[in-house]
């Protein structure tokens, strides 16, 4: 699993019933240790009887030790895109209770600043009532409730006050939120220097007016767009509301406004139905598009939802053998974003001292990933911006 998936989960968890931290390497293993603590402990550094491990595994990797067999603190979900619903489903079922308020932030800056996030994230919005056939979402969340502008801003406000250069506005999808264009312009308008990334947009949702908002300079030029396929015919037996149109006219809109910006999308392999001559749609659709990276995942059907019933499935081995060639293309396509970056100057949030400090990673506003010696930061903590020569 790469780094934007690991933040999703970080995304999808993070402001629910409970302070999470990845703990280990999933981005390197397809395996991940999430550390909960409740939400009355309050931080990750609360006692430990306070604590309790919870194993994700993600993707069709075999398990490997130390994780325990899937039990009641154990959730595997296949390899897929919808790792927000799977995992939202997973805790909603051990812990109803804690759903009670979406938004908890009650004591956000103080697990900010006992955790080595860099980029907090800024949950916004919860639930979504498209339905998409694929997705549990709308059964285990309901429909989107969002956050007051006004209790955003306070807490935009309370991370630019603590020193984060950025905030990632999450939620399941913030695409729902009544008027994100409007929240975007809100924010910027009454905060000084904090940077606003966004996560996950539905191609749709890229209309004139959020163009309009995310040309904005403190909107950082990365996005990724839920585009799953680019054949007309499966988007339509998802349950989008979309076509491939939509999803040309998203990142052509992108790039107007932004000088080169990370463009990402989601695609699912093997849509029952999905033909050789749909993904041969969605694989040109995703050429044109020169996406600096895809997430390709092959179908996972989720109990419930209408997909899990529809008819003729595509087999297994040939949903993960288009995913894998959406892959190499998504690799080529990274390649060649970096190397047109290569050499020139971006601003970038420090992320991590590692190495026993000795280097530090970063990540540049165009989601650009490099390891610099520490003495080139000059001693600036995570979370703080600098300039750098990608
Ligand atoms: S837009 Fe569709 S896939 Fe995304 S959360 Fe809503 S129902 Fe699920």
């Amino acid at each position: 699993m790469n780094q934007i998936g690991a933040e999703t989960i970080l995304h999808a968890v993070h402001g629910g019933q409970a302070l999470l931290g990845l703990v280990g390497a999933p981005q390197a293993s397809m395996d991940g240790r999430i550390t909960e603590t409740h939400p009355r402990s309050g931080c990750a550094s609360a006692p430990r009887s306070e604590t309790r491990n919870r194993t994700l595994r993600i993707g069709d990797a075999p398990a490997t030790p130390p994780f325990p067999t899937p039990g009641e603190n154990v959730a595997q979900i296949g390899a897929e895109n919808l790792l927000h619903a799977a995992i939202l489903d997973w805790f909603t079922s051990l812990d109803q209770t804690a759903r009670a308020d979406p938004f908890v932030f009650e004591q956000g800056l103080a697990e900010y600043a006992a955790s080595p996030r860099s980029r907090p994230f800024l949950k916004i919005q919860d639930g979504c009532g498209n339905a998409c056939t694929y997705c549990a979402v709308t059964i285990a969340r309901g429909p989107s409730v969002s956050l007051d502008k006004t209790a955003v801003l306070e807490r935009l406000r309370s991370l630019e006050d603590a020193g984060f250069s950025e905030a990632v506005l999450t939620g399941v999808n913030i695409c729902r939120y009544p008027d994100l264009a409007g929240l975007i312009v809100y924010l910027l308008e009454n905060t000084d220097r904090i940077r606003l990334r966004l996560s996950s947009l539905e191609p749709d949702a890229v209309d004139d007016r959020l163009l309009q908002a995310v040309s904005l300079p403190r909107v950082r030029p990365h996005f990724h767009l839920s585009v799953q396929s680019g054949s007309d015919a499966v988007l339509a037996r998802m349950g989008r509301r979309y076509g491939a149109v939509a999803v040309e006219r998203a990142f052509a809109g992108l790039r107007a406004v932004k000088d080169d910006p990370f463009l990402a999308g989601d695609i699912i392999t093997g849509f029952p139905g999905e033909t050789e001559a749909d993904f041969a749609a969605t694989y040109t659709l995703c050429e044109k598009a020169a996406f600096a990276w895809i997430h390709a995942f092959p179908f996972s059907p989720r109990p419930g939802t209408a997909a899990a019933k529809m008819r003729p499935p595509v087999p297994q081995r040939e949903a993960v053998a288009r995913a894998e060639r959406l892959r190499l293309l998504a690799q080529a396509g990274h390649a060649a974003y970096e190397k047109r970056w290569e050499g020139r100057t971006r601003e970038a949030v420090i992320e991590r001292y590692e190495s026993g400090d000795e280097t530090v990673s970063v990540v540049t506003e165009n989601y650009l990933k490099r390891t610099l010696p520490r003495e080139q930061i000059c001693d600036k903590r995570p979370g703080a911006a600098i300039q750098i020569v990608v």
